[in-house]
């Protein structure tokens, strides 16, 4: 698949069609491990080697979030679109896959797997992502064999603990999803789809979350970072 290097993480050159038809495709052969980085956890890789390589050694690196997209064509290696890990994952619920839905507060998880079964999704198994117990949960997921598995531990937890425990997973579309489950139960919502058009959804989400407000902060120091000659 080719990519585009921003700051040493190698995002996919993928449309959401394109994501969303590779990862069918990769999932036939093994695990297909699908991140969504944005600018926090690009800077985050470029500033830790560990964390890079575990994000490079991705299936598909998505660009989430409008910001990836304009550093993508600022060093002339522009990507063709933005593709939000939310909208991704949207796309697969309405692709009749099988769901495990591993990650958030308890209730939480408890929630958006009762929205997603009230809506038809055919959900085989959730757990909270608060446990101390890999090897539970990774038995529950085989005996689940679920086709996409939503890890959603926030950034940089999720991205290790794919890393780490891939080979012992089913074949499945994996993805590090952060605050889905969050607004798929209900606890965060969404931008307005204008919004989300005007590409500011960024905006609106620190000024609903003002504990959010500091990371937007690496936006503009991402973007100079990236005039600056990388
Ligand atoms: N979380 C979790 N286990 C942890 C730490 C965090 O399940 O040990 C969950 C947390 O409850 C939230 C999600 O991970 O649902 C992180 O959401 P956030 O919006 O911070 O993620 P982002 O999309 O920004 O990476």
């Amino acid at each position: 698949m080719e990519t585009s290097e921003i700051l040493g993480v190698k995002i996919s050159k993928v449309t959401m069609e394109q994501a969303v038809d590779a990862a069918a495709s990769f999932s036939a052969r093994g695990v297909c491990v699908v991140f969504t980085p944005n600018p926090e956890i690009i800077m985050f890789a470029n500033s830790d080697e560990n964390y890079k390589k575990a994000l490079n050694s991705a299936d598909m690196l998505l660009a989430d979030g409008i910001g990836v997209v304009m550093a993508a064509s600022l060093l002339k290696r522009p990507l063709p679109e933005r593709v939000a890990g939310y909208d991704f994952v949207c796309r697969l619920l309405k692709a009749g896959y099988s769901f495990y839905l591993l990650g958030a507060k308890p209730s939480v998880a408890e929630r958006a797997a009762q929205k997603l079964i009230n809506s038809g999704v055919n959900v085989v198994g959730h757990h909270h992502g608060y446990f101390d117990d890999d090897d539970t949960i990774i038995a529950d997921i085989n005996e689940k064999k679920p086709d996409v598995l939503l890890v959603c531990l926030g950034a940089p937890k999720q991205e290790y603990w794919i890393t780490q425990n891939k080979s012992q997973l089913p074949n499945c579309i994996c993805v590090g999803a952060g605050g889905t489950l969050d607004v798929l139960a209900g606890e965060v919502k969404r931008a307005p789809s204008f919004v989300q058009r005007a590409n500011i959804e960024w905006l609106y989400r620190a000024i609903k979350q003002p504990s959010r407000f500091k990371r937007l902060l690496i936006i503009p120091k991402f973007l100079f970072k990236i005039i600056g000659g990388e």
